[in-house]
């Protein structure tokens, strides 16, 4: 074993892990990266961009296939598989190479190629060929899909995120597990490219909507693209020779069965903190394995160990995972400067997740508890609203939420360009803006934009006087 030291072990070279790094050089430590796989960034490599790609992809053929809603007639609509997967991969691979052109770019001796494990309190073993003393450590080693127990010996028919963007062609029929972002995205752009998709979730809401009202119309738009199985359990997954043959609990307790061509396990993605050996680092662990950390700081209780990004499971989204990173690398460089009482705590960003299906979905803010009567609600229904209607996506809802002086809380949504609403909505909470300051700016005519104006001025009508 070569034995090294330096002063920050950072652990995973994923978007949190290169911006800890950095920050940490900036700091003026001596970092070191570890990273045990092929690098890239999951973002690039597997997940945001990826699938962003191939839902462009069905979108398109979505648009040709319904165009006749503006008069226009397009044809039959041929699907390509082999070409729309061609075209993900090689655009994906143009995002990768710049990540790792960027990776390449750091001083060799600043990086280690291998998988880490702490073997101490100050000490990590990577792979078997090097022991790395360190003076502080960054947890960045994301998370990884979750293979539900009656899936696990599919073999090839299998597909997880971190494979279904290499297959050459696609499959007939797919059976989805998991109808939160990730699933509900792959399975809409899966139906929209021809693959005749069924969606399994032992819950009723689909894309983690908490309102009763929008996740009941998420079934009704959804479900007319693809076999919802909602309230169900799959229970078991056999090989067959048409590809896997799935049983699985109904929502009335029936036990029922089909066969796919292929299934995608989008069941939750674990954090990877199982085979770290957290514990020889001696923090304290949840039932989970997880440990017990400041969100703000990103100090883990019990070491001088900073946990950032997917690997933390509190905010698992791209911008989360690049500012924590920040925050945990300079934390790490004022740590072994000066001790803990040198890190610092930034506030919190607002919370900001979507989920890029048509129509799209998203939360921004503090989530809306039914149960908290402080609060004031202003809707806006899309099905009437002008930009929503020329665009023929008038379907859908947004509910805002502020507190008794007006100001912004969150929202939630289902509709069109719920990118750019939860987007503004995001800002205009983190400047804590009441719902007269946002009426008191401009909206521009016809967006969906202005739709919010509708949800806004019921805040304000709801006030106190
Ligand atoms: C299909 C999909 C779509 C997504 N779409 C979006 C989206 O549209 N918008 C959005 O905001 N987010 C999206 N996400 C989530 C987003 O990709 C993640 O939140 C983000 O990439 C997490 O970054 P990270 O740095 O925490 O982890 P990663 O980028 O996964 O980095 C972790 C790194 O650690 C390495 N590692 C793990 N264990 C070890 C070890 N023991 N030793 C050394 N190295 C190790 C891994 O190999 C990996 O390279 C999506 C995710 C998926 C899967």
């Amino acid at each position: 074993m070569r034995e090294r030291s330096c002063d920050i072990a950072v652990i995973g070279a994923g978007t949190a892990g290169l911006a800890a790094f950095h920050a940490a050089r900036d700091g003026g430590a001596d970092a070191v990266l570890i990273e045990a796989g092929p690098g890239g960034t999951t973002c690039a490599r597997v997940g945001c961009m990826p699938s962003k790609l191939l839902i462009t992809a069905a979108n398109a053929a979505h648009a040709a296939r319904h165009a006749e809603t503006f008069g226009i007639a397009a044809g039959p609509v041929r699907v390509d598989g082999r070409r729309v997967m061609a075209r993900v991969r090689r655009e994906r691979d143009r995002f990768v190479a710049g990540v790792r052109e960027g990776v390449d770019a750091l001083p060799a001796g600043a990086r280690i190629a291998g998988r880490a494990r702490f073997t101490g309190p100050d000490t990590l073993a990577v792979d078997d060929h090097t022991a790395l003393r360190f003076r502080a450590a960054i947890v960045a080693t994301g998370s990884s899909p979750a293979v539900p127990e009656p899936l696990r010996d599919l073999g090839d028919r299998l597909l997880t995120s971190d494979t279904v963007f290499e297959i050459p062609d696609l499959p007939d029929s797919l059976a989805v597990l998991g109808g939160g972002a990730v699933g509900l995205e792959l399975a809409q752009a899966m139906a929209r490219l021809g693959v005749s998709v069924t969606l399994f979730d032992p819950g009723t809401h689909l894309a983690a909507l908490r309102d009763d009202g929008l996740a009941e119309t998420a079934r009704q738009l959804f479900g007319a693209e693809m076999t919802l199985r909602l309230g169900c359990t799959v229970t078991e997954g056999e090989r067959d020779r048409a590809g896997v043959r799935l049983t699985w609990t109904d929502a009335s307790g029936a036990t029922r069965t089909d066969t796919f061509a292929c299934v995608l396990a989008a069941a939750g993605r674990p954090p990877n903190v199982r085979h770290l050996g957290l514990d020889a680092a001696g923090l304290a662990l949840d039932a989970h394995g997880l440990p017990d950390f400041d969100a703000r700081s990103l100090l883990c209780r019990g070491g001088p160990v900073l946990i950032a990004g997917d690997a933390n499971a509190d905010r698992p989204v791209l911008h989360e995972a690049a500012r924590q990173g920040r925050i945990a690398g300079a934390n790490a460089a004022r740590l072994v400067a000066s001790g803990r009482d040198a890190v610092e705590a930034p506030r919190r960003w607002t919370n900001l997740a979507m989920v890029f299906t048509e129509p799209q979905a998203a939360s921004v803010g503090t989530p809306y508890d039914p149960a908290d009567a402080t609060l004031v609600l202003g809707t806006v229904d899309f099905g009437d609203q002008g930009r929503a209607r020329i665009m023929a996506e008038n379907a859908g809802a947004l509910r805002l939420h502020a507190d008794r002086s007006g100001t912004l809380r969150g929202a939630e949504m289902l509709g069109p360009a719920c990118e750019h609403l939860a987007q503004f909505l995001a800002l205009a909470i983190a400047d804590g803006l009441t719902a007269q300051d946002l009426l008191d700016r401009p909206f521009y005519h016809p967006t969906v934009e202005e739709g919010l104006k509708t949800a806004l001025v019921a805040i304000v009508a709801g006030l106190d006087p």
